[in-house]
């Protein structure tokens, strides 16, 4: 595996017959620029997605930190999340609107894909 650290600026190689990538994933420093106590950047949201303090403001994507309605854990940030989270609000916004009743937000993953470096990919499907 090749690796480029951005701080030092070293390129280099790590030879291994297996890599466990750990690297954190978080929420963004928007969100305590913007006043939000978020725990890692990641702010509790209502099942709507809303700021529990101002139902008018929709908080998507790796800020948000939603629940698993099976699991009761805070779901992991991926682009599969992000885009469902994304359509919904968008309904969401319309309904809020035109007086229509809000959707509460609902998760089904349709399993995980992972990309590594640019030429390749892992992934585990649903059954
Ligand atoms: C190294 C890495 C690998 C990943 N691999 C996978 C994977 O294989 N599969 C998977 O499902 N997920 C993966 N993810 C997670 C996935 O990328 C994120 O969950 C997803 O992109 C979140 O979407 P988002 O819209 O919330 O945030 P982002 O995609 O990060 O979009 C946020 C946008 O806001 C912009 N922005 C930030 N600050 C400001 C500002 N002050 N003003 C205006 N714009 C601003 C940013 O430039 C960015 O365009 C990976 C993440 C990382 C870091």
């Amino acid at each position: 595996m090749h690796y480029a650290d951005r701080e030092t600026d070293e390129n280099g190689e790590v030879v291994a017959g297996t890599i466990i990538w750990a690297t954190g994933v978080r929420g963004s420093s928007v969100m305590a620029a913007s006043g939000y106590q978020a725990k890692q950047n990641r702010m509790s949201v209502t099942p709507y997605l809303q700021d529990p303090a101002d139902d008018r403001i929709y908080i998507v994507g790796d800020v948000a930190a939603v629940t698993d309605s099976k699991t009761g854990q805070i779901l992991l940030t991926t682009a599969q999340l992000a885009l469902v989270m994304g359509k919904i609000t968008g309904k969401n916004v319309l309904a809020a609107v035109t007086g229509y009743e809000l959707t509460p937000f609902t998760y089904k993953s349709l399993g995980t894909v992972c990309s590594i470096g640019n030429t390749s990919v892992i992934g585990g499907g649903r059954r």
